[in-house]
């Protein structure tokens, strides 16, 4: 087996210019861990594509592999919780921001960072679920934690047809919530209708400023919009309602009031998958192995090779990726 591999490298010039280039690398060239491990799948998320597009600061450190998560085998460790042969999975901590990440045949990383691969799953389910399915779970777990439950009333999932929106919308349909999907793509209704929602929505619906407080549509949500978006699924929530904040892809500000929070006792959840303590983290993938119905994973996922990963990154921060993409390395 030769001991070089293909990584993308982001790099940036004295103008700050970012390039993104395809290399050979070699075990030599990647950061310090005590775990070295064989990526076998990995995928393009959101926030890939903020880092190859140089749209927002994602990397913070040049040269720097991209890619925030990754699941593979150990092939060499001094870490005591994991040995040669061990399958793990990687979500944030980082990786793909500051230390050299996923899109590369071998990472090396703090033994701290992996979580095992799920009874069940396969490197590739684990990255069809990857960053995006992982933290549409750690909202669901918020809301539970909130005590909002099916019987509360309906749950509205906003950038349905995304990939934080697409497996929440499975998840929360097979938890027994009635699920309003949220999108901008029409088109995709029968898509979200498959993958359990009740009624799908169109975004416009929510998208222009939210009066303090709206109709009460629904008793819980998840967010991956923000901005209007989120202003406007807090003020339709219903009273003692929750709503999990988990992404901006919509704009990083809340033109919100306190209204719903103080007229309605809605809460607002904050949601970060990145720093994520690891109980949390390993009760999520358990819970994703147990509560995520592989058919419905397998329909909101499509497989794509390593050369195909700078156009999927482009597609992402465009709106265009249905679902999840999963990078078969
Ligand atoms: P995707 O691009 O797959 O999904 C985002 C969806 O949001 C799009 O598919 C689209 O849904 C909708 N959308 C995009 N642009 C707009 C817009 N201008 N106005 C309204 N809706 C819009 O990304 P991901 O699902 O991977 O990530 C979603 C968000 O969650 C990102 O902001 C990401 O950074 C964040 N995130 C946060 C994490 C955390 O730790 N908190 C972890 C993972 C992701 P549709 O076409 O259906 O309208």
């Amino acid at each position: 087996m030769s001991d070089t591999f293909d990584a993308i490298l982001i790099d940036r010039d004295a103008d700050k210019r970012q390039s993104v280039s395809t290399v050979r690398l070699g075990e030599a060239d990647l950061m310090e861990g005590d775990v070295t491990v064989a990526v076998e799948a990995t995928t393009v998320n959101y926030k890939d594509g903020l880092a190859i597009t140089g749209k927002a600061p994602v990397v913070r450190r040049f040269p720097l592999v991209p890619g925030i998560d990754f699941s593979g085998t150990v092939t060499a460790s001094s870490h005591p919780d994991w040995k040669p042969g061990d399958k793990v999975v990687l979500n944030g901590w980082g990786v793909g921001e500051t230390h050299y990440g996923a899109y590369a045949g071998r990472a090396r990383v703090n033994g701290d960072w992996l979580v095992p691969l799920p009874d069940g799953l396969t490197a590739r389910d684990a990255m069809a679920v990857g960053t995006a399915g992982y933290t549409a779970m750690l909202s669901v777990m918020a809301l539970e934690r909130h005590g909002i439950r099916p019987e509360a009333g309906p749950a509205v999932v906003t950038g349905a047809a995304g990939g934080v929106g697409s497996v929440a919308v499975a998840l929360l349909s097979r938890l027994g919530y009635q699920v309003i999907a949220s999108t901008g793509r029409p088109a995709e209704s029968g898509y979200l209708k498959d993958l359990g929602a009740a009624e799908v929505i169109d975004r416009a619906e929510l998208a222009s400023a939210a009066r303090p407080l709206g109709k009460e549509r629904w008793a819980a949500g998840i967010d991956s919009v923000g901005s209007n978006t989120l202003a406007n699924v807090l003020s339709m929530t219903r009273y003692g309602g929750a709503v999990a904040a988990c992404g901006l892809a919509g704009g990083m500000d809340l033109p919100s009031s306190v209204a719903p929070f103080i007229l309605r006792g809605v809460s607002l959840l904050g949601i970060d998958s990145v720093m994520a303590p690891r109980p949390l983290r390993l009760e999520a993938w358990r819970r994703i192995a147990t509560d995520l119905d592989m058919a419905k994973l397998n329909a909101l996922s499509t497989t794509i090779g390593f050369a195909d990963i700078v156009r999927a990154a482009h597609d992402i921060v465009e709106g265009k990726i249905r679902g999840r993409v999963v990078v078969a390395m």
